[in-house]
């Protein structure tokens, strides 16, 4: 059996053919060519969005996000603690303060029940993260956003295809902002979008992501911009995936409940779960050790490794971070779950080529693994 990668890209000669004819069109970057224009409309539209500005990575596009909103130095950005750092990154560049917010125990996204009592004069957004490809449960953020005039800025970087109460991620906050690098969903390789219905922000990220070209003179700049271009070459591949992208989200659903039917009533194990507001659509199989394996995670993931099977633990939450303004000792003791969950959690593969006998090969190993001890 092959070794068994926690993720894989999902290509064919749907994406060759357009990378091909963009070379050929000697059509490669962000202004050339007709696949940038197509990605975006093609992906906003599957979002429920009337815009979509495509561009370099996930975090440029939570960067971008973030400015083309005014964040500026000193506001405060309610953030979920347990997320990929560039989530908190796109904050820190624009030297604003994020401020770390615990999790729910099952879906382990933000509580909105502790978004109110973290709000000050300062706060000026709510950075939620759908984690794993679950969504938010965002009725209550909405109200608090709305009850204290914040915007809602949705990192959906796990979650392409994901639903709340049937309407699309990306388009429930002010802005959407979606990764395709290797590992998600979909992918270009690198890249990332922003999806949004508000025509004014659309026009700002667009010029913001392009240096804030002058319109009458280029050369004039309108204020200062980023370099954060998708090029046509990539948006080529998009194009391919988009296609791809309900196959994908329903491998990753029948991946998901596959791995339930063999490890659901394990004691050791707290699964994936699936609220009744939400169509989740596991980018990752994620799962968190409990009872007798509750603090074996380490001999765990090596025992899986040396039978050929990857894991990958799960993100160091903000509060955690040793090395990041603002991250450790201040909040440390404040997110106990949420720092439970960093040091038991772990991800199995979850790649779209996964076979039913390697789902199954995987399961029975994990659960010989956590028995043997
Ligand atoms: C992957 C990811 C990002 C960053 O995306 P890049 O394209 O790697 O820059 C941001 N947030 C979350 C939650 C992610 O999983």
């Amino acid at each position: 059996m092959r070794t068994i990668p926690v993720a894989e890209p999902f290509l064919g000669s749907e994406e060759s053919a357009n990378v091909l004819a963009a070379i050929q069109a000697g059509a490669i970057s962000g202004y050339a060519g007709p696949y940038v224009g197509q990605f975006e409309e093609g992906f906003a539209s599957y979002c429920g969005c009337s815009h979509g500005i495509a561009v370099s990575s996930g975090t440029t596009a939570l960067h971008l996000a973030l400015a083309a909103l005014g964040i500026t130095a000193g506001d405060e950005i309610l953030v979920s603690t347990l997320t990929n750092m560039a989530t908190f990154f796109a904050v820190l560049y624009l030297a604003a303060t994020p401020i770390p917010i615990h999790i729910e125990p099952d879906t382990l996204n933000l509580d909105p029940r502790l978004l109110e009592a973290r709000i000050t004069p300062r706060t000026r957004a709510i950075l939620v993260v759908h984690l794993f490809g679950h969504p938010v449960d965002m009725e209550p953020v909405l109200a608090i956003a709305a009850k204290h005039g914040l915007k809602v800025i949705e990192d959906c970087a796990e979650a392409h295809g994901a639903e709340y109460k049937g309407q699309r991620v990306g388009s429930i906050g002010t802005i959407g902002c979606f990764s395709f690098y290797a590992n998600k969903i979909i992918t270009t390789g690198e890249g990332g979008m922003c999806t949004t219905n508000d025509a004014a922000l659309a026009e700002r990220m667009r010029s913001l992501r392009s240096l804030a070209f002058g319109s009458d003179n280029k050369f004039m700049h309108r204020e200062v911009g980023f370099s954060y271009r998708m090029t046509n070459l990539q948006a080529a591949i998009g194009c391919a995936q988009l296609e791809k992208l309900d196959y994908l989200v329903e491998r990753k659903r029948a991946i998901a409940a596959a791995y339930h039917r063999h490890l659901a009533g394990s004691p050791d194990l707290l699964l994936p779960v699936e609220k009744s507001y939400a169509h989740n659509v596991y980018w990752m199989y994620h799962l968190v050790l409990t009872g007798r394996a509750a603090d074996r995670r380490p001999a765990i993931m090596a025992a899986l490794g040396r039978e050929g099977i990857e894991t990958r633990e799960t993100f160091i939450p903000f509060n955690l971070q040793e090395h990041l303004p603002g991250g450790s000792g201040s909040d440390k003791g404040d997110c106990p779950r949420a720092n439970r969950v960093a040091y038991r959690g772990f991800y199995l593969p979850s790649g779209p080529l996964l076979t039913e006998d390697e789902i199954s090969h995987v399961a029975t190993t994990l659960l010989r693994v956590i028995a043997a001890a």
